[in-house]
Parts: structure tokens; sequence; C-alpha cells
């Protein structure tokens, strides 16, 4: 039976990922702190034969006996709210963290397997984003301390590819949403979603015509399980390329929720980029992937799934 680790397990994408691998018949370790996880997104698991779970901070030295086939490295803060509450954690996660990833991937000889993210092109000077654009980054801005930590966290994974013949993966993760987020995550899903089904106003930064493409989280997953089983070695681009405004996006979330709410316009956050879009080419190509739940589907499925399991009257 193969076996794989997933730091941040217990976070949104790393849970929907032990979901996916438990029951495509590996064993799971799912490691996590739990400052931005939570272990409601793992309940259903415990307790399995093939799953077990390490409340460890992953930028001190991390321990797992017997064998490692995989490591998923997912452990960060991802919402801006969250890697702006937690700057130095964010930054010593994607450095730190990730070279005790990398050192325990290299006497496992385990594949090691990067979520980077979409945020490495920055406020993108490129439409759409395609893996070979170098970003456009402000390094001491609020969102630096993310960007430049999954930049260094690249950087890092391909030292030790070239220098210790790690096998590593990277994949450039775009927005993304569905069950397992949390509600005040500050996100922009989480966000409309409540404030539409509670009659809240929509707080809109800026003026909503910033754009984004948001995937939903069964296609993201599938993709990254097809590129962690791949040879592929450089980043690839996994998201949805549907982009729209913010404004549109409101729209739409409250056409679905059928909700009375105002648009409250607020300041724009501090370099929130302009817009974004991947260009998934290369991961059609090479992993035969592309997205097939729509946007309106996955957000039907999300509203769902928040009002069930968040409680929102
Ligand atoms: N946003 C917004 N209202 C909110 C939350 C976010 O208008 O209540 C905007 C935000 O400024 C950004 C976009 O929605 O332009 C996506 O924000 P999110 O925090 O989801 O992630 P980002 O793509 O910026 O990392």
């Amino acid at each position: 039976m193969k076996r794989i680790l997933i730091t941040g397990g217990a976070g949104f994408l790393g849970s929907n990922l032990c979901d996916l691998l438990i029951a495509k018949g590996y064993y799971v370790i799912c490691m996590d702190n739990l400052i931005t996880g939570s272990p409601d997104n793992i309940a259903h698991l415990i307790g399995h034969k093939n799953f077990s779970f390490i409340q460890h901070d992953v930028t001190n030295y991390i321990y797992v006996e017997g064998k490692l086939d995989y490591i998923l490295h997912f452990a960060s803060p991802a919402s801006p709210i969250d890697y702006m509450e937690f700057p130095i954690q964010t930054l010593k996660v994607g450095s730190l963290g990730t070279h005790k990833a990398l050192g325990l991937a290299k006497i496992k000889k385990a594949v090691f397997l990067l979520a980077s993210t979409s945020e490495v092109y920055g406020d993108p000077l490129i439409h759409p984003q395609k893996e070979n654009y170098w970003g456009n980054v402000n390094p001491i801005g609020p969102r630096g301390v993310y960007d430049e930590a999954k930049r260094f966290a690249e950087a890092l994974a391909f030292a030790y590819h070239r220098y210790h013949d790690v096998d590593i993966r990277i994949v450039r993760i775009f927005n993304t949403f569905g069950p397992h987020m949390r509600l005040n995550d500050g996100r922009v899903v989480p966000n409309f979603i409540y404030q539409t089904l509670t009659g809240k106003p929509i707080t809109i930064f800026g003026d909503g015509t910033q754009t984004r493409s948001f995937c939903y989280v069964s296609d993201l997953i599938d993709g990254i399980y097809k590129l962690m089983l791949s040879k592929e070695t450089e980043p690839v681009n996994i998201g949805n390329p549907a982009e729209m405004t913010i404004l549109e996006f409101a729209k739409l979330i409250k056409k679905l929720t059928q909700s009375k709410s105002k648009i409250d316009f607020k300041p724009l956050p501090v370099d929130d980029p302009r817009i974004r879009q991947p260009d998934i080419t290369k991961a059609n190509k090479l992993l035969k992937w592309k997205p097939k739940v729509s946007l309106e589907d996955g957000l039907i499925k999300t509203i769902q799934w928040f009002k069930k399991n968040r409680k929102i009257k």
C-alpha cells in the first residue's frame, strides 16, 4: 500500500486531498498545526484504518515512521486575511516548513509535491498567465509574505531536485472554492455566500472590475492527483479559465441565493491583483486534464454545503 504524508491536511485543500487519496486506496498521514486548518474537516476520517493524524508544526523537524511514497506539502495560511494575520508563520512555513518537508522527501525517497500558487505571478502583466511568466510581485507589500514564501518554496524544491535528485512536482493553484472552506477565511466566495444568505451587504473591494477565475474543488484535486502521478517536475497551472469580474461574480451569487443584499463598495486592498486567469494548455496537454464542473453547478453545491455544514439560516 502506498503511503502519503499531507502537510496542511486539515485545511481546505489538504482535507479534500485526504478524502480523494483514501478513496483511491492510499494510506494517508495528515499533519497540521491547526492554526488555519480545522479538525472538523477530517473528523469523518478519524478511526479509518488507512488514516492517521499528527498535530505538528512543520516549521520544526518532521518525524514520520515507516516508508513514504509521496509528500504533498499543503501547509500554509492561504487566504489574504489569514496570511496578513499570520505573516511570520506564512513566511516560515513556506521557507523552513518546505525545507523540513523536502529533507523528509530526500531521506524517504518520496515524490515531493508543492502546493504553489497563482500569487507567484503577483499583479500580472501577462494575461492569461502561462507557467513561463516570471511574475510581478511586490516583495515588501502585505501579500509579499505569501507570494515570496511560495516563490522561495519553488526555488528550494528545484534546488533539492537539482542537487539531491528529489523527484518533485509543483502545482500553481488558482482561485478554488467548495466544501471545507472556512466561512470566515475572508476570501470572496465564503464572504459573498455568507453575506447573501444572511441579507447583509455584499462587500466589493474596489470598483469590482478586477477579475478572478474560479475552480470547483473536485476539479482542482483531480488535476493535482494527475500531476502527482505524472513525471513533470516543472510548475503546472491548475485552475478554471472561466474569468469574470468580481462585480459579475457578486451578481451571480446574488442570483443563485435569491438574495436581496445590497452591494457595498469598500477600499481595494493593497496590491490586489487586477486580473487573473490561468492558461491551462500545459495541464491539458500533459495531464489530459481540464475542469468539468461549471461555475454555477459548483456554486450551487457550495451554497448547499455552507447552509448545511456552517449552519447559516
Ligand atoms: N473581494 C471582494 N470582497 C470580499 C472579499 C474579496 O471584493 O469580501 C475581492 C478581493 O479584493 C479580490 C477578489 O475578491 O479582488 C478575490 O479575493 P480573495 O480574497 O478570494 O482571493 P485572492 O484572489 O485575492 O487571493
